[in-house]
């Protein structure tokens, strides 16, 4: 019996035995656990971290928006 496998990562394109893992988002297809520890584990807390950063318009709906109404005497009436 062989140990070959035919799965292959595909970030360093080494053939691998054991499971794999999804190498999204640095590529698509699989990978091996060394780069799932190494590149893809390290890219998923980045790109987490990023989209902790609210953007601007999102804090901006979250905080209270001051109503701009401009309060008009209403003294001259028609
Ligand atoms: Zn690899």
């Amino acid at each position: 019996m062989s140990e070959e496998s035919n799965k292959q990562c595909s970030i360093c394109f080494r053939r691998y035995t054991e499971f794999g893992h999804p190498a999204e988002p640095v590529k698509s297809g699989r990978c091996c656990n060394a780069c799932n520890d190494l590149v893809v584990i390290p890219a998923r807390l980045r790109a987490m971290r990023e989209a902790t950063v609210a953007p601007p318009a999102l804090t901006a709906v979250s905080a209270k928006a001051p109503r701009r109404r401009k309060a008009k005497p209403t003294g001259k009436a028609k």
